[in-house]
């Protein structure tokens, strides 16, 4: 457990828990993002006190008045990441330092205040220890954790809110997908783009989401599993997926994948997946890769495997690419040798069964 903060937490257990043999039967197949636990974390802050009345409590709906600034203006931030049931009876998470930093960089952008780290981290685990029972421990299981910050002040004026409402709510969550992760198929977005610079493409925002739900569901019109968005200035870049960051696999073993360049968001598990080819002594370049370019060199056979990853789906192989003049495949159009090796290496870390030589893994007492 974190050292305390200064703002202390109050601990208000659920009058009414799930009882276990109802949870068990949730568990069994709880799927993606519909199976809630008992409590929520929330802490308040406004101009007067800062960040105050911290809190575990029992989830319910929350009272929000019409004229809340964030359901006008989608002044909103959040965060995604998973705690683990580890074989010896603990509970690990993974990197999570890095998400309370990157949930700063995104408060930043999007005019909100930063939370302390320490208060972030301590909300997270606290949360864990108190529905450590919902945390499946079949294969591929995990409790996904939402921490997310919202803009909670009533005025219609356009300025950054005097309030602001943080929670972290949890979600029993099965493999993502289940039986190994199959290739996907992409749609390149045509008429649509993710984020511009100087835009909130590097913050991790509800709004940028929003944006993206038109192309992907572009996407799924024309039979493709999700949507990859090429860069808003030239239409010409390769980005990323709507929630996924995108990797090359070249013949000659090495990697590439787009550079953070303030339009991307800078993922954990991108910067693990780099960390850990280059760990393998692979050669990897952070560098800009046109469409026109992915074209060529999947027809060549230059470009062997490719994979999109982030927390929710770890690393995701993608079999083959379309856009309105055709489609192509990549590589055997099945998931590729290492792109099924750093998934592999990646969860076994996570799951705590692998060496862990950059201490990724934070085990709860
Ligand atoms: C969260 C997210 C990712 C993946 O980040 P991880 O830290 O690896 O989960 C990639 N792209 C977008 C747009 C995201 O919101």
């Amino acid at each position: 457990m974190h050292a305390p903060t200064t703002v202390p937490f109050r601990f208000d257990p659920s009058a009414t828990p799930v009882d276990a043999s109802e949870r068990a039967a949730r568990l069994v197949d709880p799927g993606f993002g519909r199976v809630f636990t008992d409590h929520m974390a929330l802490i308040r802050w406004d101009d007067a006190q800062g960040w105050h009345d911290a809190q575990i409590t029992a989830r319910k709906p929350l009272t929000l008045d019409p004229a809340a600034a964030v359901l006008h203006y989608a002044q909103e931030i959040f965060e995604g990441m998973k705690a683990y049931s580890l074989e010896d009876g603990g509970i690990g998470l993974f990197r999570p330092e890095m998400n309370a930093r990157r949930f700063n960089d995104s408060a930043r952008r999007m005019a909100m205040p930063e939370l302390p780290e320490a208060l972030f981290l301590e909300s997270i685990e606290r949360l864990v220890q108190a529905d450590r029972d919902w945390i499946p421990t079949m294969e591929g299981g995990s409790l996904y954790l939402r921490p997310f910050m919202i803009a909670s002040e009533v005025f219609l004026g356009v300025k950054p809110s005097s309030e602001y409402l943080y929670m972290v709510i949890a979600s029993s969550v099965g493999a993502y997908f289940k039986g190994g992760a199959p290739a996907v198929s992409i749609w390149v977005s045509q008429g649509y783009t993710r984020a511009a610079p100087g835009g909130t493409g590097a913050a991790k925002c509800g709004g940028n989401y929003a944006a993206s739900l038109l192309a992907q569901k572009e996407a799924i019109a024309q039979g493709c599993d999700q949507v990859v968005f090429l860069d808003a200035a030239e239409r010409k870049w390769v980005e990323e997926l709507g929630g996924m960051n995108v990797f090359f696999v070249f013949d000659d073993g090495s990697l590439a994948t787009p550079p953070l360049s303030g339009t991307i968001l800078p993922g954990i598990t991108r910067d693990s997946v780099l960390t850990l080819a280059r760990d393998a002594g692979l050669t990897v370049r952070e560098e800009p890769y046109s469409l026109d370019q992915w074209r060529a060199d999947a027809q060549s056979g230059r470009l062997v495997e490719a994979f999109a990853c982030g927390t929710a789906a770890v690393v995701t192989p993608i079999g083959s690419v379309a856009e309105p003049a055709g489609r192509f495949t990549i590589g055997s159009g099945g998931p590729g040798q290492l792109t099924t090796k750093l998934r592999e290496q990646l969860v076994a870390i996570q799951r705590g069964h692998a060496a862990d030589p950059h201490q990724w893994l934070r085990r709860l007492d």
